[in-house]
């Protein structure tokens, strides 16, 4: 069972849809999201235009376990299935017809490593990174298909859906979808940043009934994901990188386990950093503000 809650506004506007928890550990969302819906409900805002649904606990069993899934990442392999074999097959099955309805996606999570607030936006789109500029998060973060093509590790076949998640499939369906990382986990704060993106983003949407102006839109810093790098040997961290930590040209950002640096090509970012990663898993990525 999966519970959504939608608003409809007396006027014609977009349709907004908001996630929570599509990973059973990341609560921010979910916190969020009941906020904003009590606040409507009680009348502290209106929905005006257009409609608004939310789904506070998108992957309830893993969220009831405070687990990241049940069987496997819901995010991942999001399409609708003829015989669901997984529990989050099941679920996809029951969000996927409400992405395919949306025009505009807010999917709400947080990251295990910490570090600031940020969001993931696709492929340029002015529509799409104005509205990722208006939820709050400085850093807007990007490049990850082409990042992950240069490594020709991953090959893909036409039907292979693992790339698929919940902003992948809105956007064939014509929408506009972002995916915000609040933060850390368990950091308080991201539960605020998560309750303002939603507010942002209804006033960017201009869906209330508020009349306040919108919160002033900073121009966000673009990094795009120019590599990743994969764990090959049981190499180490010069130091305890966290995400978006500054580096410079030729900086040593990784040791391999013979001793060998990995150096920064560019100046840039690290990148969701994990010292401790399985081997041949992605060990942190670099990117650049471009
Ligand atoms: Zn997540």
């Amino acid at each position: 069972m999966i519970k959504s809650v939608t608003f409809s506004g007396l006027e014609s506007g977009p349709r907004l849809l908001v996630l929570g928890a599509v990973h059973g550990n990341e609560k921010c969302g979910t916190v969020g999201i009941l906020r904003i819906i009590a606040e409507i409900e009680t009348g502290t805002i209106g929905i005006a235009r257009g409609q608004v649904t939310f789904v506070p606990v998108a992957n309830p069993d893993a969220f009831s376990i405070g687990k990241r899934f049940v069987e496997r990442n819901l995010n991942r392999y999001l399409v609708p299935t003829n015989n669901p074999t997984c529990y989050e097959a099941k679920l996809g099955n029951i969000l996927c017809p409400l992405l395919a309805s949306a025009d505009v996606l807010l999917d709400i999570h947080s990251y295990t490593v910490g570090g600031e607030a940020f969001i993931f936006v696709g492929p340029p789109n002015p529509r799409e990174r104005a509205f990722a500029a208006s939820l709050g998060p400085h850093t807007l973060l990007t490049g990850w298909g082409d990042a992950y093509a240069a490594t020709g590790r991953k090959v893909k076949s036409a039907d292979d859906e693992e790339s698929t998640g919940t902003t992948e499939y809105a956007r064939r369906f014509g929408a506009i979808a972002v995916t915000i990382e609040c933060g850390q986990h368990d950091d308080v704060a991201a539960i605020e940043v998560a309750y303002t993106s939603i507010r942002n983003a209804l006033r960017h949407l201009a869906m209330t009934t508020e009349t306040e102006a919108i919160t002033p839109s900073t121009v966000p810093r673009v990094v795009t994901v120019t590599q990743v790098i994969y764990r090959d040997s049981e190499g180490t961290f010069p130091k305890r990188w966290k995400h978006l930590d500054p580096v410079t040209k030729g900086e040593i950002m990784a040791c391999q386990a013979d001793g060998e640096p990995i150096r920064a090509p560019d100046e840039g970012f690290i990148i969701l950093p994990h010292a401790e990663c399985e081997l041949q898993h992605e060990w942190f990525y670099f990117g650049v503000e471009r």
